[in-house]
Parts: C-alpha cells; sequence; structure tokens
C-alpha cells in the first residue's frame, strides 16, 4: 500500500450517522435524513492507523449493537484499503461504553466471536478494573459480550503514561467516565502530523467551539476541565483531534484562540490519510 512517504497513515472508518433518543438506541439515518425529534444526531468513526507493520483501530466502532447493526460494515471499511479483520493487530480504546466497544466481538449462529481475533486490545488498566467490579454492563446481553470478550481477547491493561504502540501515549481524562483516556500519537515524530483521540470528551466540532458542562459526563466538571486542558494542549503544539462522534470532517484543528474560544479549522486528510466511506450510511 501507498503511504506517500509517511510512516503513519490515518484514516476515519465511518460506521454510519444515527438517531439516538430516549430509548438509546442507534437508529441510522439515510444521508441527507434528520435525527427524530429531541434525538441525538450521532456519528461513529472508528479510526485506522497504519504504522510500520501494525493494523490498529482506535475505538471500533458499535458493530452489532446499532439497530440494524453488523459486522458487515467493519469488514467493507477494511476491505477498502485491502485488509480484513484478521488483519487488524491491535485495538485501542478510549473508554468503555458501548458505542465505542460494541465492535468488539459479535455473534454467529448464536454463539459470540472476537471480530479481531488477531488483535491485542489495549484498554486502561482502571477503566476496566471500573466495569469489571460493577459486574454488568447495559443490559444482559450486552454484559455477556462484555465478559465474553474480557474472558477471550487478548488484553492488555494499560497503565496511564505507558506507551504501549510506537508514538503513543495516553491521558487521563476522567470526567466522561471515571478514567477516560485521550491518545495522542506521534508525539515520536517530528516530522509528522501529531493526533488526539480524546473519546467522547472531545467527540465532536461542538467540544472544541465551546466551553460547557454536559450532563451525559459522570462528572460534568472534571470533563470540563479536562476538554479545556487537552484544547490548550492540542493548540499550543498544534496536535490534529480525531472526533469519533463528527459526521463530515472528523479530523480538525484549532487555530486561533481568543477570549470567546477556538476557531476551528477542518484538516484534509489528503497523502494517503483518507476519510473512508464518508458519504455512504
Ligand atoms: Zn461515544
Amino acid at each position: 500500500m501507498a503511504r506517500s512517504g509517511l510512516t503513519r497513515s490515518v484514516y476515519a472508518l465511518h460506521e454510519g450517522v444515527f438517531s439516538v433518543g430516549m430509548d438509546k438506541v442507534f437508529h441510522r439515518l439515510a444521508p441527507g435524513e434528520e435525527a427524530a425529534k429531541g434525538a441525538l444526531k450521532l456519528s461513529l468513526n472508528p479510526f485506522l492507523i497504519l504504522q510500520d507493520d501494525a493494523v490498529i483501530l482506535l475505538d471500533p466502532g458499535m458493530g452489532e449493537f446499532t439497530q440494524d447493526g453488523s459486522v458487515e460494515v467493519m469488514r467493507q471499511n477494511l476491505a477498502e484499503v485491502g485488509l480484513t479483520l484478521e488483519d487488524v493487530t491491535d485495538v485501542v480504546i478510549s473508554h468503555l461504553h458501548l458505542d465505542h466497544i460494541g465492535g468488539l466481538a459479535h455473534q454467529e449462529d448464536g454463539y459470540w466471536q472476537l471480530t479481531f481475533p488477531e488483535a491485542t486490545h489495549w484498554i486502561n488498566r482502571d477503566e476496566i478494573a471500573r466495569v469489571e467490579a460493577k459486574g454488568t454492563f447495559y443490559g444482559e446481553r450486552q454484559t455477556e459480550f462484555f465478559f465474553f470478550v474480557t474472558s477471550r481477547a487478548s488484553i492488555e491493561r494499560v497503565e496511564t503514561g505507558a506507551i504501549p504502540l510506537r508514538g503513543w501515549s495516553s491521558r487521563h481524562l476522567g470526567g466522561h467516565t471515571s478514567h477516560s483516556v485521550a491518545w495522542v500519537i506521534g508525539e515520536d515524530s517530528p516530522s509528522e502530523p501529531t493526533y488526539v483521540m480524546a473519546g467522547d470528551v472531545v467527540g465532536s466540532k461542538g467540544a472544541l467551539l465551546r466551553r460547557y458542562q454536559a450532563n451525559y459526563d459522570v462528572d460534568p466538571q472534571q470533563a470540563s476541565d479536562a476538554r479545556e486542558a487537552i484544547k490548550k494542549e492540542a493548540f499550543e503544539k498544534g496536535w490534529i483531534f480525531m472526533a469519533y462522534h463528527e459526521a463530515t470532517a472528523p479530523f480538525m484543528r484549532l487555530t486561533e484562540s481568543s477570549t470567546s474560544g477556538y476557531t476551528v479549522e477542518a484538516v484534509e486528510m489528503d497523502q494517503g490519510v483518507p476519510v473512508v466511506n464518508p458519504d455512504q450510511a
């Protein structure tokens, strides 16, 4: 695969745009379709990073847990870049919410299967301990899913600050879940861009533009403080944000800082870093 001289290529694998209302079900929207009244319009963008010989997914999407979900969207998106589910060597997680990890396993003939059977799964150790201690994960089926994954997948429990993969390190954010992290990718290589993926602490363009507290965060004040801190660091260092829930342009940079906030610019991902299937539902 051509890498245009870069040693690291970054892709957004668009899983779809969804309307999410009171029932918490992710209903797929057709291109241009608006969310139901009172419902949120949410995109899902698992990120694919190719570096050295590694094929890395950063939050693998919701998989079977959307209303019409299946493993096929991920299979097709990987096929677009010549890869299979079995080629994935590493899966890195921002936090343990279903819309970020539902794609880790799927059912075949009534049995759970790991979606990325060859992959090492990197999860913050306090974040996984949080869910294990609770003993449940959403409903019955999701709990079965979660404990299947943690018992069968190759899981590495990452300490904050560790470097699990070349150029990858995590920052503790908390706030959204008590141990959600930001992944910073590329600080090892000054000649290439550095990316930051901060899960749902910075999940959309709105999170970059505004200062706010959100009631979906477990600790809204902590999430807000962590969001402003990572925005400040990213602005000063010129990092590119990867926004998991942003629909059309998930890669963004902060270009100006003023008393009212930051100016946000979409980053065109050319040179071997395209967005896959940007308009395909
Ligand atoms: Zn989310």
